[in-house]
């Protein structure tokens, strides 16, 4: 069945790239819905934007969509990996301004904030949208990504950056066998003290702190606290890539292989697949999909009826 969040929750934060206060309130929501963004701040109907491919736009920091009178909602990822991780279908996300808050740069707060509402389950069926053949992109960088059949979500992918303190890791995932909410979850984003500067130039960052955000320098991680796990910049990026491919509107069952994952690749290669009707087909068969195996030991009973 398809499913939604039991009652309202409302969380405020900063923007990492505005700058800016904003409160969002996620509205539990009727089956069909999906992930409907509501801009509260442009008001009527300008101010929906729905969660889906068709509406993302080129982006490279950050996962934005943009609906046809031209109303953006900025830096989503996170949001929407919480929501696929815990197999979530339908919200209406409460926004009074563009960007979703960065909280603390991970999906943590979110998941905690929901797994204390709890889930509930609509009377419609839940469909998925299951890859038949396999479908690549690739780009300029040598940054690839292959979107393959697979029972269930899967992911296996692989960065490489100059900072020594980053280098290179590789981090796969299989929501039969790993919980989203357990490890990648509070898994942070994270750039590069150089790149800091240039990001600010450019106008974004402006919320940008140590409180959310993994910063290394040169090889020395600036946080006081460390790193939360082992590898964590990659298992950000395994969040960041479950959050882009709920763009597909559903829940994915396939698998995502990717060399040098981003917001760009991510997109790209989720609108390389609708773009070929013979690559997918729309599904209510679930027999082996288990995204969200840690929900029932983390939910009180009454939650996951
Ligand atoms: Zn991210």
């Amino acid at each position: 069945m398809q499913t939604t969040i039991q009652a309202p929750i409302t969380m405020s934060g900063v923007g990492v790239h505005s700058g800016r206060a904003v409160t969002m309130t996620l509205h539990p929501a009727a089956a069909d819905t999906g992930i409907l963004f509501n801009r509260v701040d442009i008001g009527d109907d300008d101010g929906f934007v729905l969660a889906h491919a068709t509406n993302a736009i080129e982006t490279q920091l950050c996962t934005t969509i943009k609906n046809n009178v031209g109303t953006e909602v900025r830096m989503i990822e996170h949001l929407m990996a919480a929501f696929h991780g815990l197999g979530i279908d339908n919200v209406i996300v409460e926004l009074n301004g563009p960007e979703v808050p960065i909280l603390d740069g991970s999906s943590a707060a979110i998941v905690e904030s929901i797994n204390l509402v709890g889930i509930m389950a609509t009377d419609s069926a839940r469909t998925y949208l299951e890859i038949l053949v396999p479908v690549t992109v690739e780009l300029e960088n040598g940054a690839w990504a292959t979107l393959s059949p697979a029972p269930t979500l899967q992911l296996d992918i692989d960065i490489d950056f100059t900072d020594p303190g980053i280098g290179k890791q590789a981090f796969s995932f299989d929501s039969r066998d790993d919980a989203f909410g357990d490890e990648i979850a509070r898994a942070r984003t994270f750039c590069m003290f150089k790149d800091v500067e240039a990001m600010r130039l450019a106008g974004l960052g402006k919320g940008g702190s140590l409180e959310n955000a993994l910063v290394y320098d040169n090889g020395t991680l600036l946080n006081e606290g460390g790193l939360r796990m082992e590898n964590e910049c990659v298992k950000h990026k395994a969040l960041d890539c479950i959050g882009d491919l709920f763009l597909v509107g559903m829940p994915l069952k396939g698998r995502l292989s990717a060399h040098l994952p981003g917001h760009r690749l991510s997109t790209l290669v989720v609108k390389a697949l609708l773009a070929d009707e013979s690559a997918y087909r729309i599904t209510t068969e679930n027999d082996a999909y288990d995204i969200a195996p840690s929900l029932e030991r983390t939910l009180p009973l009454a939650a996951t009826a």
